[in-house]
């Protein structure tokens, strides 16, 4: 069994059977089983379905809401937003089945034409820190466009995708269609990974993980999309909002206790703007409720566990570079108060690697060269945010930064509705938006002899 723990309190919440590989194997046996019948759904039924799979998670949306914020330790005002999006998801993807488009080509001697085929079996393996989102992201276009899903939650948080299994029958989907198997990413989903039978792998997690993910996929050819670390940059320019930039930055690291992939965890600030920016950021990060994250006005939980906030301590050895840090409660909990290291080089390792807990690094430059010149300085290029009055420069800087997406004074991140995903060694591929139905089909090209006696 599994030991799912509250990292608020550190109990024990439940049991899960764990999966082993044979699991895998009858799961991806389930889904091959039921894939032909699911594909051969009209496609306006396939988006009924699905809107009553939305519906489903709407019902149950303060439900799911607390248990993602307990089994994640996340705010519950942020877990209700997150499951509001898996519904939005559902939803969006519902229009789906109708609107997978195919060409016609102008050719000589006939007619060219393609259909965008479903890929058949697909593997989704999904990280803690946004659990039921991230899947959503993944599960909704992959059930749209035809496929049967086989979904392996991260082991420390599998409740809301087990859920997810449940609502989704009750909608109507087919037994078979979506399979979910809660078991050790090193077993289960490295099984997943090399099983034959296995179409498509979309993945969510660390690069680390990734890069084994993709060695394995070579094996039998299968087609991968990567969603994986950042090490995003906020660059404040000094003819900013400075108040207000300062005032917002903080939340764009913070949020999520720092365990999100698009945190904006280097902070690069004008110099001549550095100490009103610190000034008003310490007053910003010294409130910041952190606590109960089943109380409604709780801004930061706490991290997911014992072993991960060794490894975010690790970056914050001693008191050195620690400009201001925030408050924890006292007791059970995996609590890690948010911390702001200041000043920073961009050479040094916590503006390096990916911290994934509430550590900001505040790095000064010089000039709009310098800022993106430090901006791309590093392997990652998933997120990040300009702050600046001059709208030139906003889209100057935006067009230089290596980065798959961008906001301009704001710390947004994502929409059901726009494309995510990463530059570099970030990941490949996109999810969200209209294009990420053309990440779980293929397109078959055809052609038909218009030649008089063919
Ligand atoms: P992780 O890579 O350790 O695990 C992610 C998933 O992969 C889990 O389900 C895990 O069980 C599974 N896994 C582990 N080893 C595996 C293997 N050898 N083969 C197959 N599957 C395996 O990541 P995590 O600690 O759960 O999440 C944190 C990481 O996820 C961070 O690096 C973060 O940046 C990244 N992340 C990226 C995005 C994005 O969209 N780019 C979003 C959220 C999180």
């Amino acid at each position: 069994m599994l030991s799912i723990v509250e990292p608020a309190t550190e109990e024990v919440m439940a049991e899960v059977p764990r999966a082993g590989t044979g699991d895998v194997d009858s799961a991806v046996a389930a889904a091959r089983g039921a894939f032909p019948a699911w594909r051969a759904v009209a496609p306006g039924d396939r988006a009924a379905i699905m809107r009553a799979i939305a519906d489903g998670i709407e019902a149950k949306l303060d439900s799911l809401a607390r248990i993602e914020a307990r089994n994640a330790g996340k705010p519950i005002s942020d877990a209700t937003g997150e499951i509001g999006m898996v519904v939005e998801t559902f939803r969006y993807y519902a229009a789906g089945p109708e609107r997978l488009l195919g060409k016609t080509i102008p050719v000589a001697g006939g007619v060219d034409f393609t259909f965008r085929e479903p890929m058949g079996v697909v593997g989704l393996i999904v990280p803690w820190n946004f659990p039921l989102a991230i899947a959503s992201w993944k599960v909704a276009p992959a059930l749209a466009a035809g496929n049967t899903v086989v979904l392996k939650p991260a082991e420390l948080t599998p409740l809301s995708a087990l859920e997810l299994e449940k609502i989704a029958l009750e909608a109507g989907l087919p037994e078979g269609v979506l399979n979910v198997v809660v078991g050790p990413g090193s077993t289960c989903g490295q099984r997943m990974v090399e099983h034959p039978d296995i179409n498509k792998i979309a993945f969510t997690g660390s690069t680390e993980v990734g890069r084994s993910i993709a060695e394995g996929a070579a094996g039998t050819i299968k087609r991968v999309t990567l969603e994986l670390g950042g090490k995003s940059a906020a660059v404040v320019f000094a003819d900013a909002d400075i108040d207000k930039a300062a005032a917002a930055v903080p939340y764009a690291v913070f949020g999520n206790a720092g365990q999100d992939c698009c945190a904006r965890s280097r902070i690069l600030v004008e110099r001549s703007q550095l100490d009103r920016f610190l000034e008003v950021m310490e007053g910003t990060v010294k409130a910041m409720r952190v606590g109960d994250p089943l109380d409604s006005s709780t801004e930061m939980g706490p991290l997911i566990s014992a072993s991960h906030r060794e490894a975010v301590a690790s970056f914050v050895p001693d008191e050195r570079n620690v400009a201001f840090r925030g408050g924890v409660p006292e007791g059970p909990g995996y609590w890690f108060p948010p911390t702001v290291l200041a000043p920073v080089s961009n050479t040094e390792r916590a503006a390096r690697e990916e911290i994934f807990g509430p550590v900001a690094c505040v790095i000064p430059f010089d000039g709009e060269e310098e800022a993106v010149r430090i901006a791309n300085d590093t392997e990652y290029g998933l997120s990040g945010s300009i702050w600046t009055r001059d709208g030139g420069r906003a889209l100057r800087v935006a067009r230089a930064i290596d980065t798959g997406v961008l906001s301009i004074n704001s710390n947004s991140s994502v929409r059901v509705s726009t494309p995510f995903g990463g530059f570099k060694q970030s990941g490949i591929g996109r999810e969200l938006g209209p294009d990420a139905l053309d990440h779980y089909t293929e397109v078959k090209n055809v052609y038909y002899s218009t030649e008089e006696g063919s």
